[in-house]
């Protein structure tokens, strides 16, 4: 937590909840949009600093490089990045320019620093939200007892919770919590996996990552997946990145077909073709098998190894006689903004329609009837597929800032 945080106001105009990428992109934006707005925010995240769970995430999965191309990223300018790079070229992977992890590291503390943001989070959980009675706006209650009012806010949370499939929920299932881990929660940094034989379930990059992870830390793996493994630049088509698809996305009225175009176009999780051709290597070097197809019946801690059923078990041996050492769930995370628990005072103050667990926002990504905003996954019903992406964060300020900057836009209401 660093010391020289800004202390935390009794009021302030915006309060931003979360800070990661998608509130850095915020805050660029509105700055650029609105210079005199830097008094007039606070950004709140129990870290203390920018994008922590960022780079957490890419330093324990040992993520070389980013899946996004180098335009993506939390600047207002678009080739902000590209700049950054020029004496780092190396640090691009084609084909469309990924910037390695480390360049995209010290960029966004370049965008940190240059727009002065550096000592702009402070250190704090939001726990509720309430919509005020008498006066517009929110209290914010703290998780150490602190309260704070804003008269707008804006959730950049991300806010999915880990899942876990049936079996792996099981509460009869008992083991040492270190054998059975969601993708979440593995650090390959801390680990010795020398004899030991892991599985990991799931078809996204996430498990390819681990299995190239846990290979070069001395183990064999199996990834094991409901379907096919198959291979894709990135997780939606880059036609979801500009008008071609987002077009008819945004034409169509019904929010259940709008949810379903979403899943079809993320269609479950992909490896990109690099980290396949590195699984396919280690596959033929017999550090790894492929279960497709497959998923996991029932799985029982034996002492020293689990011992696994598996449902089908058609174009591979059955697993039942392997000792499995570790199993890995890379199986992603469940978005339900119905259930956050912070926002329940605003659901009962203002309901409105949800689709699977995603709130219909108005075009600004406002909840409808109040002053509070939503960027990443929870808005992806106005945004599309990629709304938890980089460039989704992009797109929600395109929607946020001028509502938050124009004053004809402003919402004249109770909160
Ligand atoms: C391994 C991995 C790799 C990815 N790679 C890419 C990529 O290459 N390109 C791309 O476009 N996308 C990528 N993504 C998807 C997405 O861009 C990232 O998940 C990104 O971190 C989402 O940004 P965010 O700001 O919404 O969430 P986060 O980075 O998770 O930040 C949310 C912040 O909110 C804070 N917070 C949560 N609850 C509260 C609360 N109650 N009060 C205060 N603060 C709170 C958290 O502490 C956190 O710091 C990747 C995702 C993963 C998991």
């Amino acid at each position: 937590m660093p010391a020289t945080s800004t202390p935390l106001p009794q009021f302030v105009d915006i309060a931003i909840v979360g800070a990661g990428p998608q509130a850095l992109t915020l805050v660029t934006h509105l700055l650029q949009k609105k210079a005199a707005l830097r008094s007039q925010f606070v950004v709140l995240d129990p870290a203390g600093t920018w994008m922590q769970q960022w780079h957490h995430q890419f330093a324990a999965l040992e993520i070389p490089h980013l899946r996004s191309p180098a335009v993506h990223h939390p600047d207002p300018n678009p080739h902000a990045l590209r700049s950054f790079a020029e004496p780092r070229p190396d640090e691009l992977f084609p084909p469309y320019a990924l910037p390695s992890t480390g360049l995209f590291h010290d960029f966004c503390q370049d965008v940190i620093q240059r727009w002065q943001l550096i000592s702009r989070v402070i250190p704090a959980q939001v726990q509720r939200i309430e919509p005020r009675l008498r006066s517009p706006g929110f209290q914010l209650q703290l998780a150490d007892g602190r309260q704070l009012v804003a008269k707008r806010v804006v959730l950049a949370i991300a806010g999915g919770s880990p899942h876990r499939p049936a079996w792996a929920q099981h509460p009869a299932l008992s083991y040492p919590p270190d054998r059975l881990c969601h993708s979440s929660q593995v650090d390959l940094r801390q680990l010795c996996l020398r004899g030991e034989r892991i599985l990991i379930v799931g078809s996204g990059l996430t498990s390819g990552h681990l299995a190239l992870g846990a290979i070069a830390r001395g183990a064999e793996v199996i990834m094991m997946a409901r379907r096919e493994f198959y291979a894709k630049l990135f997780d939606a088509d880059a036609g979801w990145l500009g008008p071609k698809y987002l077009k008819g996305f945004q034409a169509e009225p019904c929010w259940d077909s709008r949810w379903q175009m979403i899943q079809s176009a993320r269609n479950g999780g992909s490896l990109t073709p690099a980290v396949m051709m590195q699984l396919r290597r280690q596959e033929r070097q017999g550090n790894l098998r492929f279960y497709n197809h497959c998923e996991v019946r029932q799985a029982e801690w034996q002492g020293t190894a689990w011992q696994v059923q598996c449902r089908q078990a058609t174009d591979h041996d059955c697993l039942s006689s392997l000792d499995i050492h570790r199993i890995w769930l890379a199986t992603g995370q469940t978005l339900n903004v119905q259930q956050w628990p912070l926002l329940a005072p605003v659901r009962a103050a203002y309901p409105i329609p949800w689709v699977k667990g995603l709130p219909v926002l108005d075009q600004h990504l406002r909840w409808p009837g109040c002053n509070l905003f939503v960027m990443g996954g929870a808005a992806a019903l106005q945004l599309g597929p990629v709304a938890r992406n980089l460039f989704g964060g992009r797109l929600a300020c395109d929607r946020i800032v001028p509502a938050l900057t124009k004053p004809a836009l402003r919402q004249a209401l109770r909160a």
